[in-house]
């Protein structure tokens, strides 16, 4: 006698739950980890007796990607403007349309990536794309005010404009924070702390 379809288990290869594979769109994580590592969209957990009804998970993914802060290093170019000759500035011109660097300070420190359809980003919950359509879908609105949130002088572009020095272009790798509701969450918990 065949399973039904949707009580097939698998075994996630991230964080070894069980989980239904019918619930997640990709062969070897369950809904939660190809969320948190590739963007898809999660399942809307209901957990009874320790396990979601709907995808089989078993919940324990979390504390393993909560203690873990993911990097991302990239090759990008740096100039020098006129007048600030000890400031490197970062355009970082390589990046593809769905990817964002966010400065701190005008110093690059997170990176933020989106889905080829712009319908999800990477590792953070559907609440950033509530916030974009609340802003007109102006990214670079919605990050100034997450940073304000948090009390940090965040935005995707650098104010360090003004006329560069042709001479001064130079190959740089940048090692970045890939920006989460982990490293969000870890935000918060430092302010909290201080
Ligand atoms: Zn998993
Ligand atoms: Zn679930």
């Amino acid at each position: 006698m065949k399973k039904p379809i949707n009580q097939e288990k698998a075994v996630c290869v991230e964080c070894e739950s069980d989980y239904f594979k019918n619930s997640s769109e990709m062969a070897e994580l369950c809904p939660n980890c190809a969320h948190e590592l590739y963007g898809y969209p999660n399942c809307e957990h209901k957990f009874d007796n320790g396990n979601c009804i709907k995808c089989g998970w078993n919940g324990k993914t979390s504390e393993y990607l909560k203690n873990q802060t993911e990097k991302i290093t990239l090759e990008t170019e740096s100039y020098l403007i006129e007048g600030k000759e000890n400031e490197r500035f970062f355009p970082f011109l390589e990046l593809e349309f769905n990817e964002d660097v966010v400065y701190e300070n005008d110093i690059p420190k997170y990176y933020l990536s989106f889905s080829e359809d712009l319908k999800s980003a990477y590792g953070i919950g559907k609440w950033i794309m509530t916030e974009l359509e609340k802003n007109n879908h102006d990214l670079r609105k919605t990050i100034t005010l997450i940073g304000q949130s948090l009390n940090l002088n965040w935005d995707i572009f650098s104010t360090n404009v003004g006329k560069q020095i042709d001479e001064s272009w130079k190959s740089e790798k940048i090692e970045l924070t890939i920006l989460t509701d982990n490293v969000i969450e870890k935000i918060k918990t430092h302010y909290n702390n201080v």
